[in-house]
């Protein structure tokens, strides 16, 4: 490797794929490199350094790997010093048999071992081939609390890894191993690193939050204790947590939003199906009747509240009537917003071998009537918002009109507006916008007042 490197600056090119924990395990490889003085660049044909760290939620997510993959080939004749590393779930799920597919690659981990890069990166520079999915049932101090380098006002904290569920449908469990949680002390004690750093909003993260504590590792602190604790971090404006499985959402939890002005008003509850049937053969462990006494008992408490969720569709046996019964789901709860996917099979999990697998002409054309439905309500609650004057944490430029700013409210819309000439916020600081126009992905608004 050092070859093609002598004296010259080290890039990497990352590309991240999947959900907010690939994304915090991004943010410590970055932090990590920093440490080795790589530099990332946006242009993987600048790199000496190329990471993928992938998604294996469907198999769109896993196809998309090998494709990349493909075009890094040509890239590996041209710098042959180049090191091409696989990272995240399709590697755990995958491991030696990426190398004989893709024989231009030189190193595959699995999420457990994101802490291990440089030492990998050592073994690759002696030319050898890496392959790391060892899983531990523990997580050790050195693995997180990684200085992180490309935050500004908000960051992810992982207060657990791994998932107990088994949802019949989910690889998640098989890629990221058992429920461990991590220690109160090492989470609070990053958060006031963070914060030292000017960090303003935190979003605790983990496949289901809700049973931090339960399994191992840990501290004998709940959930709610936990985010109790965060919430009180000096210097922290706000405090959000992903994602929530409704059947350990607790009572003492959905009290805490009225108890902590810090915690922003916004739950992300999936709840994939309308249909007790359906969530039944998932394996979900809820009924429709449950998941909608906690929506009911969320919306009575904080009428401003933001619910969000994901829903499959075409999961298999999944009947018309099973289909129209998450329909009127819809109609019924009238989610903020939703995040919903097709039916995919995933190898290894018990659904992917049931019989009545859906036919992919199905599932599409009952997902896209999904989102129809789903986008009327969407436009529906974003109009509801026009007149109100609401906090905005700004974050930055608008990514619509670069000569605006944006932010985002507590319930996790995104708001552009234009700087008055009085208004000295950068990201981080609190603003007060009245909304004036309303779209599906976003607000726009003036200030009316700021916090900074
Ligand atoms: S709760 Fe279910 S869907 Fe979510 S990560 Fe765990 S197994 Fe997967």
């Amino acid at each position: 490797m050092a070859e093609g490197l002598h004296g010259r600056e080290k890039l990497v090119f990352l590309e991240t794929f999947g959900c907010q924990m690939n994304e915090n395990d991004s943010e410590r490889m970055l932090g990590l490199l920093k440490g080795l003085s790589y530099t990332r660049t946006k242009d993987p044909s600048d790199a000496d350094l190329i990471i993928i760290n992938t998604c294996s939620i469907r198999d769109k997510a896993e196809q998309k790997v090998y494709s990349i993959l493909g075009r890094f080939k040509s890239l590996k004749k041209e710098r042959p010093w180049l090191v091409i590393v696989v990272a995240g779930c399709v590697a755990q799920q995958e491991g030696e048999k990426l190398l004989k597919r893709a024989p231009h690659l030189d190193i595959v981990f699995g999420p457990h071992n994101v802490h291990k890069l440089k030492e990998l990166l050592l073994q690759a520079d002696s030319g050898r081939k890496v392959v790391v999915t060892e899983q531990t049932g523990e997580i050790s101090p050195e693995e997180y609390g990684i200085e992180p380098v490309e935050l500004e006002e908000k960051a992810f904290v992982s207060i657990m890894r791994g998932c107990n569920n088994f949802c019949s449908y989910c690889i998640v469990p098989y890629t990221r191993g058992r429920e461990v949680s991590r220690k109160s002390a090492d989470i609070l004690s990053e958060i006031e690193g963070l914060v030292e750093k000017g960090i303003k909003e935190v979003t605790l993260l983990g496949q289901n939050v809700n049973s931090y504590g339960t399994g191992g590792g840990g501290d004998d602190m709940s959930f709610p204790e936990l985010l109790r604790k965060v919430c009180r971090v000096e210097g922290l404006s706000r405090v959000r947590f992903i994602t929530s499985h409704p059947k350990d959402i607790s009572d003492e939890l959905i009290r805490l939003f009225g108890e902590e002005p810090r915690l922003c008003r916004h739950v992300h509850l999936p709840v994939q199906s309308g249909s007790d049937g359906v969530l039944a053969a998932m394996g979900r462990g809820y009924s429709v009747e449950y998941y909608l006494s906690k929506v009911w008992l969320l919306k009575k408490l904080y009428p401003e509240m933001a619910i969000t969720t994901d829903i499959i569709v075409g999961f298999p046996g999944e009947s018309e009537a099973d289909y129209e019964a998450t329909m009127s789901l819809l109609r019924t709860v009238r989610f903020d917003n939703i995040f919903s996917f097709m039916y995919s099979p995933r190898p290894g999990t018990t659904a992917a071998g049931l019989p009545d697998q859906i036919p992919l002409e199905v599932r599409s054309e009952r997902l896209q009537r999904l989102q129809e439905e789903q986008k009327e309500i969407t436009n529906e609650r974003m109009r509801g918002l026009l007149g109100r004057t609401l906090d905005v944490l700004v974050e930055g430029e608008s990514k619509i009109d670069a000569s605006e700013l944006s932010g985002r409210t507590s319930c996790n819309r995104i708001v552009n507006f234009p700087a008055p000439v009085w208004l000295q916020a950068g990201p981080g600081c609190l603003i007060e916008v009245t909304i004036t126009e309303a779209y599906q992905n976003s607000l726009r608004g003036e200030v009316r007042a700021a916090g900074c």
